[in-house]
């Protein structure tokens, strides 16, 4: 947990549609508040979140509206290994995310260095980077005072097949 960005009211998430050439919809309200109020959530709590909101809204208008949110540029889609897409409204800063082994809680984190210095590649080889993708892995504080370290045996650790 750290700071949480400021939830946007329904005319911020208004302006926020119409800044990107969107035109203001209900559901893409319900949406992209949804997914202000919740970073780093998946689909499946975007679209009960927005029920609570709009209760006859379909799966496809859901996922359909992520889309166009983040082709639009206002939601950034993740995706560690594993795991199902995640959407966040902290978008354009490049920043990172640690995951937790066990429970799958996802925390951002800053650039390590400062603005975006991962995005300067030691060798781009021609392409034109945008984005540089850095997951850390390990396990949440909850997860870790849960149970005690899983011994270091030196081969790879056994994960739970659910
Ligand atoms: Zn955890
Ligand atoms: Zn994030």
């Amino acid at each position: 947990m750290g700071k949480t960005s400021t939830v946007p009211s329904p005319t911020n998430a208004e302006s926020l549609l119409r800044g990107a050439d969107l035109r203001v919809t209900r559901p893409r309200l319900a949406v992209l508040t949804a997914v202000h109020q919740r970073p780093h959530a998946d689909t499946e709590a975007i679209i009960s979140a927005v029920r609570t909101e709009i209760a006859a809204v379909s799966h496809q208008a859901v996922y359909n509206v992520l889309r166009a949110l983040t082709d639009a540029g206002l939601v950034r889609r993740i995706q560690p290994a594993g795991s199902v897409a995640r959407y966040e409204v902290r978008v354009g800063d490049n920043h990172h995310h640690v995951v937790c082994r066990s429970c799958g809680a996802i925390a951002d984190v800053d650039c390590a260095v400062s603005e975006t210095p991962c995005l300067t590649a030691s060798d781009d080889n021609g392409y034109a980077i945008d984005e540089a993708e850095v997951v850390y892995w390990g396990r949440c504080p909850t997860c870790a005072a849960a149970s005690p370290k899983p011994e270091a045996t030196g081969t790879a650790p056994e994960r739970g097949t659910t």
